[in-house]
C-alpha cells in the first residue's frame, strides 16, 4: 500500500500535482479507478495489467515499485523487528524508491521531497538521540555522527561535482545529489563513504553497459541518483558486514 503512495509521489511530484487528491484516475480514459482495481500488485494481476474500460495498458512501473517497496519494508522488519528504528528504516526505504524512478524518468531529484526528508529526518534523529543515543539504522553509540555523515556526504559529492565540471567542462552531478548524499549521511554515519563508493561502483558499471549497448553517448548525462540510492540500501542491510568483510581481508597475514 505505501509502495501504491510512493507510485502516485513519482507520478504526480515531477508535474508539481497535489498527492492527496484527486484520486487516481486512467491516464487515457479519465475513469476513476475503483477501489477494488486498486489494490496493490493483485489489481494489475488480476486486470492483467491493462485498464478496465479502455484497455490501455499500465506502466509496468506500477507493480514493479509495490513490490520493490514490499520487499524492502519486509527486509526491514526482519532486521529492526518492531522499534523505533523500523519506523525511521520504513522512511529511508521509501525516500530512496521515489527518489530513484523520478531521477530515472526526469534527470531530477526534487527539493520538494528532500527539504520535508531532511526535516522529518533531524525531528526523528534527536528523539532516537533522546532514548538510545545511537545511529538509528547502524546501531553505533555516538551522538556526533549524524552530522559527521551529513557533511562528510554533502561535502565530497560537493567537490566531485566542482572537480568534474571543470575536468568534463559539463554538468557531472547535480545539487540533488549532493543533498541525497548529505541525507544518507544523516543516516549512516561513517558508512556514508561505503554507500558513496558502491554508488560510484553500480553508477559506473551502467554507465559502461549503457554506452556499449549504444543506449547513451559517452557525454549523456545519466542519473547518479539511483546508484547512490541504491548503495545507500545496500549499505543500510550490509554495510556492517562489508566492513567486517573488509577488515578481515587486511586481518589475514
Ligand atoms: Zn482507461
Amino acid at each position: 500500500m505505501v509502495g501504491s503512495f510512493l507510485n502516485v509521489c513519482v507520478y504526480r511530484i515531477p508535474l508539481k500535482e497535489s498527492i492527496i487528491k484527486p484520486p487516481s484516475k486512467c491516464p487515457k480514459c479519465k475513469k476513476l479507478i475503483k477501489p477494488w482495481d486498486n489494490i496493490p500488485l493483485v489489481s494489475y494481476l488480476i486486470l492483467g495489467g491493462k485498464c478496465r474500460h479502455c484497455k490501455e495498458p499500465i506502466s509496468f512501473q506500477y507493480p514493479f515499485i509495490e513490490l520493490i517497496t514490499g520487499m524492502l519494508f519486509a527486509f526491514a522488519f526482519l532486521k529492526f523487528g518492531l522499534s523505533l528504528s523500523l519506523l525511521l528504516g520504513l522512511f529511508y526505504i521509501s525516500v530512496l524508491t521515489v527518489v530513484t524512478f523520478i531521477d530515472i524518468k526526469h534527470l531530477i531529484i526534487p527539493n520538494k521531497i528532500m527539504y520535508p526528508a531532511f526535516i522529518f529526518t533531524v525531528v526523528f534523529v534527536l528523539i532516537n538521540f533522546i532514548y538510545n543515543q545511537t545511529l538509528p539504522l547502524i546501531g553505533i553509540k555516538s551522538p556526533f555522527l549524524p552530522i559527521a555523515g551529513f557533511l562528510a556526504g554533502g561535502i565530497f559529492l560537493f567537490i566531485v561535482t566542482v572537480v568534474g565540471e571543470k575536468v568534463f567542462k559539463q554538468e557531472v552531478m547535480g545539487g540533488g545529489d549532493i543533498k541525497l548524499a548529505a541525507f544518507l549521511g544523516i543516516f549512516l554515519g561513517w558508512y556514508i563513504l561505503l554507500a558513496l563508493f558502491l554508488g560510484f561502483l553500480f553508477g559506473s558499471t551502467v554507465g559502461v553497459i549503457l554506452v556499449l549497448l549504444k543506449r547513451k553517448g559517452r557525454r549523456d548525462l545519466i542519473p547518479f541518483g539511483p546508484s547512490l540510492a541504491l548503495g545507500g540500501i545496500v549499505t543500510l542491510f550490509f554495510g556492517l558486514k562489508i566492513y567486517e568483510f573488509y577488515v578481515g581481508l587486511w586481518m589475514i597475514q
